[in-house]
């Protein structure tokens, strides 16, 4: 954290007012890394799926959250202190002082508060245990206004704008929706420095499938990767992909398609395998409508840590949209084949209805004939006509069996939900890619970004702070700038110096111009890992370097190695 400070990475919000916990700004370094980050995000799961990337507001009409529950249910449990009045999340300080699980239940934390008598650290006593929501409130417009929240996740923004995308892919299944934003929640008591925030940035993706079709096309791709899992008995397997599906132990192919993307995805970004397992949610700990899911988990200086959700949410947050709106959601799925049915069907009885309902005769018979019963025996029904709802007698109809052609079926689409903190992805690549070494028998402080992740590629240092030196390297800038790598020049202080800097700093490549640059118009590139040089000729340097950006090829493929 002190390197990642002083470097300008991130660093806490609100500094100089005393700070917030829960809150950081990413400096230019950090910053850079975390849009890179998104990028890479992007070419997986929106460029190379069938899935688009829209934006919807991070301020949300009370409405949204009624319907997906959050504003009832997105609560933890808290404690507050009766004497100095400290208020904590219930299940992580009884995690912290007796190093016990708890649930997070009113009844579970208070049962655990009473056995083992816990304290406040000040020695007072905690009142009853209480329902905390996450969510920030705010009000929209002027006076009273509307009651707002800020969002607590990016996926419901696409949930609610399901018709008009659906719209966009012609109505088929299918597809995938993906937003990358800011979400709030107000944690209680955030102590873990970067990990738990109350400002922070997901990237989300919804795929929208048929119920049952959780399948992928390309599952080919993942299917003998093997994974570290950690079921919900807490077995550990390392297995295939495929194994996993087949015994049973990840629910579908398309929950473990993602999986195995996810894993893909977070390894190219700079997290280190040995460190990365997928974790099942245990049967208590899921969310009631979801049917199985994995959280992908870094070990960093905290523990293990969740960096990444990936849950079968079912038609769950649809339904309940369609509910509270009243928009209808679903999807007309046709079958490959007509299919014929058989159904019962009402046959009103126009002599007895029209005596009886006179001018609304014709309404209810139409109402009769639109209901579906599956009862052949029916003795009566009910109909709404002109708002009213009416009772009807066997005696006004007979129910029929007929058979019917059928194109196909109206179905609420499921979504997979791959969900993406990248402020705790940032953070576990930082944490996995520092490393001390030694280089000429001094320990040095090294970042081992992949090369396409680093956020200063390449550095262009004059040997000698003199004027042709510093002609030679701004014009070298300038070329590399505009050939689109992002390009720091340095100075100041020794050459062994800068080196050090921008290693520790994560920058792949150092650019050196030297007393040879001048006579033959050739420069060194030093690489940041093996710390070897070669020499190339400053026409081709664009090329070899973008080449090596964005591979992991070894700088000896560009030239003979020698050490200064
Ligand atoms: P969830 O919707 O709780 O599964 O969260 C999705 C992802 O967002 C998690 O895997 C975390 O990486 C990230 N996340 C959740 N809460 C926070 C937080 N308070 N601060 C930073 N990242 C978070």
């Amino acid at each position: 954290m002190e390197m990642l400070i002083r470097r300008g990475f991130l660093w806490q919000s609100f500094e100089i007012y005393g700070g917030m916990a829960g809150f950081i700004d990413y400096g230019p370094l950090g910053n850079g890394l975390r849009r890179r980050l998104e990028n890479l995000w992007r070419e997986f799961f929106v460029i190379n799926e069938r899935a688009v990337e829209i934006d919807t507001p991070t301020v949300n009409v009370e409405e949204v959250f009624v319907a997906s529950g959050h504003a009832e249910s997105f609560t933890d449990v808290a404690i507050e202190c009766q004497k100095c009045g400290k208020v904590f999340r219930a299940d992580h300080y009884i995690k912290e002082k007796l190093n016990i699980e708890a649930d997070c239940t009113i009844e579970a934390v208070k049962e655990i508060i009473e056995t083992y008598d816990l304290k406040c650290d000040c020695g007072g006593s905690f009142g009853e245990p209480f329902h905390f929501n996450l969510m920030f409130t705010t009000s929209i417009g002027p006076g009273k206004g509307k009651k707002g929240y800020l969002r607590p996740e990016t996926a419901q923004g696409i949930f609610i704008a399901f018709r008009r995308l659906l719209d966009y892919f012609r109505g088929k299944l299918p597809f995938g929706v993906a937003q990358i934003g800011r979400a709030y929640r107000n944690e209680i008591s955030p102590r873990q420095g970067v990990i738990r925030l109350r400002e922070f940035n997901q990237a989300e993706l919804e795929y929208f499938v048929h119920p049952a079709e959780k399948t992928h096309p390309n599952f080919g791709r993942y299917e003998n990767d093997v994974v570290w899992l950690v079921d919900k008995f807490d077995n550990e397997h390392r297995i295939t992909l495929r194994e996993a599906v087949e015994r049973g132990i990840i629910a579908h192919e398309l929950l473990a398609y993602f999986i195995g993307k996810t894993r893909r995805f977070l390894i190219k970004a700079g997290v280190r395998e040995d460190r990365l397992r997928f974790r099942q949610h245990k049967d208590d700990e899921r969310a009631h409508y979801a049917v199985d899911c994995w959280d992908a988990e870094a070990l960093t200086s905290y523990g293990w840590i969740e960096i990444v959700g990936i849950a079968d949410r079912t038609d769950y947050d649809l339904r309940k949209h369609m509910e509270h709106s009243g928009e209808d959601l679903r999807v007309f799925v046709q079958f490959k084949e007509p299919i014929r049915v058989k159904r019962l069907k009402i046959v009103p009885d126009l002599r007895k209805l029209g005596p009886k309902f006179r001018k609304k005769a014709k309404a209810v018979a139409e109402a009769l004939e639109r209901l579906e019963i599956d009862d052949p025996n029916v003795d009566k029904v009910r109909v709404t006509v002109d708002g009213e709802e009416v009772e009807i007698g066997r005696e006004f109809f007979r129910v029929e069996e007929v058979e019917e052609t059928i194109q196909g079926e109206k179905v609420i689409p499921h979504v997979i939900e791959p969900s993406f903190g990248l402020d705790r992805i940032t953070y576990t690549i930082l944490e996995h890619s520092f490393e001390k070494d030694t280089v000429d028998g001094e320990e040095r402080r090294v970042l081992r970004l992949k090369r396409w992740m680093a956020p200063v590629q390449v550095a262009v240092l004059p040997l000698l702070s003199k004027g042709d030196f510093i002609e030679v390297a701004k014009e070298i800038v300038e070329m590399l700038r505009s050939a689109g790598i992002y390009t720091e020049y340095d100075d100041s202080g020794s050459i062994g110096r800068r080196y050090r800097r921008f290693d520790e700093i994560g920058t792949p490549f150092c650019v050196t111009v030297d007393h040879q640059t001048l006579e033959d118009g050739t420069v060194t590139i030093r690489d940041r890992d093996t710390t070897r040089q070669v020499r190339v000729s400053r026409d081709e340097l664009v090329d070899v370097l973008k080449e090596l950006l964005s591979t992991e090829k070894d700088i000896t493929e560009f030239g003979e190695p020698f050490k200064l």
